[in-house]
Parts: C-alpha cells; structure tokens; sequence
C-alpha cells in the first residue's frame, strides 16, 4: 500500500520538470508576487517568442503552428497569461500585469504580421522563379526513334519506281474471291489457289478472304482506268502459313503493273535490271529462269547476282552466286478480257516482290520474327 502511495507523488513531480510553461500556471503558483517579478516573468516569455518567431517563420506550415501558439483564441499564449496571470491577480498587481499584457500583445501582433508580409513575399518570389523559363537553358532530349526496317525499305522501292513513273495506289485488304482469283485468271479449283492457302471471313456474304497478294489491284486499276497504266502496289497481304523462322501468317508485298500499246519483254528486262542495279547496287546482274503463274505468260522468276559475294558464291546465296528476288511476268492477255482492255492493241508486264523477304536477304536478317518483336535493341541497328 505504501509503494503504490508514493507511485502518483513520482509521477507529480516528473511531470513538473518538464513542463516548464509558466503561462499554464498562476501568478501565486510561479511566486510571480511582486512587481518587478512580473515584468521579469513577461521579458523571459517575450524572449522565448522573440525566439520561437526566428526559427519558425522559414517554413510555412510551422509559422501556422506557431501563430496559432502564441495568438490562438482558445488556448493561445495571449490567452493563457489573460486567464492565469491577469484574472486571478490581486487587485494590487492586476495593473502591472495589464500593462505588461498590453504591450506583450502589441508586440506580438506586430511581429506576426511582419513575419507574415515577409513569408507571402518569398513564397511570390518563389513561385514567380519557378515559372520562369529560362531559354539558355539546354532542352530535355527525347528519342524519336527510327522507321521500321519494312517501312524503309517501302519508302526505297517505291523511291525507285517513282523515278521511272509508276505512281502508288493502296487497295483493301479484305477481297472478293472475284478480285483475289477469278479476274486473275484463277478460276475456282484452279491448283493455283492450293499454293495460297487462304483466310476465309467467316460468315462474310458472297466468301469475303483476306487477300492473298496485292494483285487484285491491278483488276481494280484496270477497271477504272484506260491505259497507259503504270502503277506500285504496296500493302499486308495474309496467308495461311504456320510461323517459322521464314513465314508469317502476314506479309508485305509490292505489286508493279505497267501496260500500254508498245511495251514488250525488253521494257521487262530493262525495268528489271534497273531495278536490280538501283536496290543491290550498279554491278549486279539479273538472270530470268521460266515459271508460272496464272496471270502472266510467260512468267519468270527473277534472279540477281549475290550482293555479298557479287556472284562468286558465299553462304548468303548458298555458294550458288545467285539470289531469288521475285516472280513477274507479261500479263496474260486472258486477264485483260476481265478488265474489257483490247488484248491485241495492248501490253504489258506485271511483278510481286516480297518486301519482308527482300529487306531480309539486303540488310542481313535471319529471321521473320525479328521483324515483328518491336525488340528496340534490333530495330535500333536500322537507324
Ligand atoms: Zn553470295
């Protein structure tokens, strides 16, 4: 019972030591009971705001804590001196202490507006520096990236026909039959159609696919347009081929057709040859081996001499010095009879490259896949 007597008496004292606010007390309990010992007790608290005033007003959140300290309504410093200093105070002291209240609150209503008007001006200051643009200042630099292999490699083949005079047109990518086959002179059951294994649109009225090549454009040039025609045909073509390291189930194709009343094999030769010399370089060579296909007669696949090796054999052309660029042809007269062009007055020759194969086979890539990963680390190596 003793121990537990004297546990509060403990707790009394501790709490005294650290509380050393003497604004919570009165007058009588700081043995303030004199007239100078008032004045003194009101210098040592007027020092401490002095103080406190210096080493808050840098911040403007503590300044808030500190005004409402020392000038708060309800239990403010101002206010606790006026209810434990001036209220309880005998009639004798209470003027001193009036006095000395009066000119402590003067004091400290000065100083806080002070302070006040000097914190609003920095905090101008700042916010007029922050929003100052310095222009000497250098900018921030963002990466724009590069185009895509396939896109600069569009941009050179297109770059090349355009100087010969075969203007673009761009076609849709979802067909008719009649467009991607039939007027190509690729009738229903022809074996042609196994080699392009095709996407069907399901549910489409009238068998909508997704276009084997970009050839159904010529049809569609043909129809709108008399001749001369000399057209390139870019764009996405889709086959239904298993991914690998050298297919897609997409693709990009450049699709040329020129037709006019004189143009024989030999502007096919030439415009290959140049075409040849432009994209691989002024040495290279064509040969022209016969294949087939059901739109031109006779058709030849085209092939250039190494870019690597220039023809003496390397592991790009597999020792044989020669590359495979693309398929093309005379237009078969069969396809001008779809299109009402007269196929005794007029000629022409037609090609197919693909891009994807041809920006592989120049730039050195191994693998389709490469192309379509966006893998920046490889895209970068194409600036
Ligand atoms: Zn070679």
């Amino acid at each position: 019972m003793v121990g537990a007597g004297l546990r509060p008496a403990r707790a009394v004292e501790l709490h005294l030591t650290m509380t050393i606010d003497p604004t919570t007390q009165t007058l009588a309990q700081i043995q303030a009971t004199t007239a100078d010992a008032i004045v003194s007790r009101f210098a040592e608290v007027r020092h401490r705001f002095d103080e406190q005033a210096v080493v808050h007003s840098t911040d403007p959140e503590n300044w808030r804590i500190f005004v409402v300290k020392w000038a708060g309504r309800k239990s403010g410093v101002l206010t606790l001196i006026t209810d434990n200093w001036l209220k309880p105070a005998s009639p004798e002291l209470k003027r001193v202490v009036g006095q000395e209240l009066n000119q402590f609150k003067a004091h400290v209503e000065r100083v806080l507006a002070e302070r006040q008007r000097a914190i609003e001006a920095t905090a101008e200051k700042t916010a007029l520096a922050r929003d100052k643009v310095d222009l000497s200042l250098p900018g921030i630099e963002r990466a724009i990236g590069t185009r895509h292999l396939i896109r600069q490699t569009y941009d050179e083949l297109l770059r090349i026909f355009a100087a010969i005079g075969f203007s673009v047109v761009a076609g849709p990518e979802i067909e008719t039959p009649y467009y991607n086959f039939e007027a190509l002179n690729i009738p229903e059951h022809h074996p042609a159609r196994d080699n392009m294994d095709t996407f069907y649109i399901a549910g489409a009225r009238g068998g909508h696919l997704l276009r084997t090549h970009t050839s159904p454009m010529q049809i569609r040039t043909m129809e709108k347009q008399k001749p001369p025609v000399r057209i390139v045909v870019p764009g996405k073509v889709y086959r239904r081929d298993n991914p690998d390291a050298t297919h897609g189930y997409m693709f990009h194709q450049i699709e040329g057709l020129a037709v006019d009343t004189d143009i024989t094999f030999c502007d096919f030769k030439g415009t290959v040859d140049y075409f040849a010399r432009e994209f691989l370089g002024p040495r290279t060579k064509t040969r022209l081996r016969p294949s087939y296909f059901p739109f031109t007669e006779p058709s030849a696949e085209v092939d250039a001499t190494c870019h690597v090796c220039g023809g003496t054999g390397c592991r790009v052309c597999k020792q044989s010095g020669w590359i495979e660029l693309f398929g093309a042809g005379m237009v078969n007269p069969a396809v001008y009879g779809f299109v009402g062009y007269d196929p005794e007055k007029y000629s022409g020759f037609a090609f197919g490259m693909g891009v994807d194969r041809l920006a592989m086979m120049k730039y050195g890539v191994t693998e389709v896949p490469l192309l379509f990963q966006n893998d920046v680390r490889f895209l970068k190596q194409f600036p």
